[in-house]
């Protein structure tokens, strides 16, 4: 079975986000269960450098005016194939993948994702220019929603088209006139189509027209069908209920491994949890945090918007700090989340350190040394880091909502004793919920001996990707039949 794997980010060659770290690692795990994978990424600047064994393939007119090269290679330390989307007026330039270097979206992403979709579109059309063509092309997000809708419009392929949604809050809603440029037809441009409150959406796009739809975790496929939940396309999610899927995602066992990761001082494990205690010691010397064994350490590693929950931890600090908790945040985001995060390191700073930006080895420290990992999200589809904190002997505190709800068994009696607890979970997102769970949770850590229970709890949980990716080898078999 071919799989063309198309995604906008993928580990470790360009990340923001979640999605990056699933697309480095299910290709790589579809791979190992026989899945023929190779991945479409577009050539931003980085990831030429990055990939290996570049090599030219051939050069493809997408619209009318535009006609990129295609090369291919190979992922670092990976057999994991890419053919990257060569364009260098469109691709190569500073910033990030979707934002200026001042923070903006690029003005052109319409067409910069439109031409990602079309190049997957034409990949899957048989003897397009190769004798490589997909049974499947598995799109991801908004970024490659307009892959399905070209497939159809073309009328040319045979491949089935699976969009997973891995957040629908970023739906890539675009002006009207983008409609000519990208070349859809305008008749599409309706509520039976890739119309979206007079937008083109491209999301909706490919909700509307892929054969199959999947999301990240079981509870966030049901969650997107309601009003709550969906940003407007609950009920164009509710037709298509029969056909969604929700498959939690897993995490890089060998990237996220506290017996072997390079970016510690100390490693350890379930069996010799003693090195924990360690990381978290050179941890607080590094943030220049009060070097003591006793005081809670509350760990962030996020982006800093409002659907991350962490205005309601910012709103919970005082009486926290008041406790004689030490906060260890990472992240960038929302400018006035940076600056009220950095008002309390200011304030306290042997208790609280913020560091503002995007820092790899940072985030593996800080998940390996705090004693407690925050995700109050307000939605989350997934969530990686809570999947990271249990391999890495840290329950976290979450929210009770997709795969968080999915993937964390809140600690009481009956779950400590029977062996299910593995964190916290917070009944609603507030202020007080929040509190009690915290508290809940410093309570149990005192016990040291329970808190141990719970980390080895955790780090027994068998969160890699085997198990994922043969849930997406059987949805593709169902596609195919
Ligand atoms: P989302 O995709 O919504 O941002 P996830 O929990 O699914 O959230 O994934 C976030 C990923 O990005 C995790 O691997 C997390 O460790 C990483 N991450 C987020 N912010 C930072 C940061 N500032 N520095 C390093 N890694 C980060």
């Amino acid at each position: 079975m071919r799989v063309l794997f198309v995604s906008s980010e993928i580990f470790p060659l360009i990340k923001t986000g979640g999605l990056a770290d699933v697309s480095g690692a299910l290709p790589t795990a579809l791979q190992a269960s026989g899945i023929d994978v190779k991945c479409l990424i577009p050539g931003y600047s980085t990831v030429l450098e990055k990939v290996e064994n570049i090599t030219y393939l051939g050069t493809l007119e997408v619209f009318k005016n535009i006609s990129c090269d295609l090369l291919t290679g190979t992922v670092p330390n990976s057999k994991l194939e890419v053919i990257i989307v060569k364009h260098a007026g469109l691709y190569e330039r500073d910033g990030g993948p979707y934002t200026h270097p001042q923070g903006h979206d690029w003005s052109d992403n319409p067409m910069r994702f439109g031409v990602l979709s079309k190049v997957a579109s034409l990949l899957s059309i048989y003897q397009s220019f190769w004798d490589w063509v997909p049974d499947i092309v598995h799109c991801n997000d908004w970024q490659t929603g307009l892959a399905p809708y070209y497939m159809r419009q073309q009328g040319l392929t045979d491949a089935k088209s699976l969009l997973s949604i891995h957040n629908i809050a970023f739906q890539g809603n675009f002006e009207q006139h983008w409609v000519k440029s990208l070349e859809l037809s305008p008749k599409d441009f309706q509520i039976d189509g890739f119309e979206f409150y007079q937008q083109v959406s491209f999301l909706k796009a490919g909700i509307f027209y892929a054969d199959k739809l999947s999301t990240v975790s079981p509870t966030y496929a049901l969650e997107i069908q309601t009003e709550a939940f969906g940003f407007g396309l609950q009920g164009l999610l509710q037709l298509r209920s029969s056909d969604i899927t929700g498959i939690l995602n897993g995490i890089d066992t060998e990237e996220w491994n506290p017996e072997a990761d390079p970016y510690l001082p100390f490693v350890y494990s379930e069996k010799k949890l003693s090195g924990k205690a360690k990381v978290k010691t050179a941890l607080q010397q590094q943030l220049h945090l009060t070097v003591q064994q006793d005081a809670p350490l509350l760990g962030v590693v996020s982006r800093l918007t409002h659907q991350k929950g962490l205005d309601i931890l910012i709103g919970s600090m005082p009486e926290l700090i008041a406790l004689g908790c030490q906060f260890a945040i990472l992240g960038g985001g929302e400018k006035s989340f940076e600056a009220q995060f950095n008002a309390y390191a200011e304030q306290y700073p042997n208790q609280v350190s913020v560091t503002i930006g995007y820092n790899e080895p940072l985030s593996h420290l800080i998940m390996a040394g705090v004693d407690i990992f925050m995700m109050p999200s307000r939605f989350e589809p997934c969530g990686l880091n809570q999947l990271y904190g249990l391999r890495y002997g840290t329950p976290p505190v979450v929210s009770n909502t997709g795969g968080l709800a999915d993937s964390i068994c809140h600690s009481n009696a009956d779950t400590i004793l029977n062996n299910t607890a593995t964190g916290f979970v917070i009944e609603n997102v507030n202020k007080m919920s929040l509190l009690v769970t915290i508290k809940q949770a410093l309570s149990i850590w005192k016990d040291k001996k329970t808190w141990a229970k719970i980390q080895k709890n955790g780090m027994k949980k068998d969160v890699g990707w085997k198990h994922s990716a043969d849930a997406y080898v059987a949805l593709y078999e169902k596609l195919l039949n």
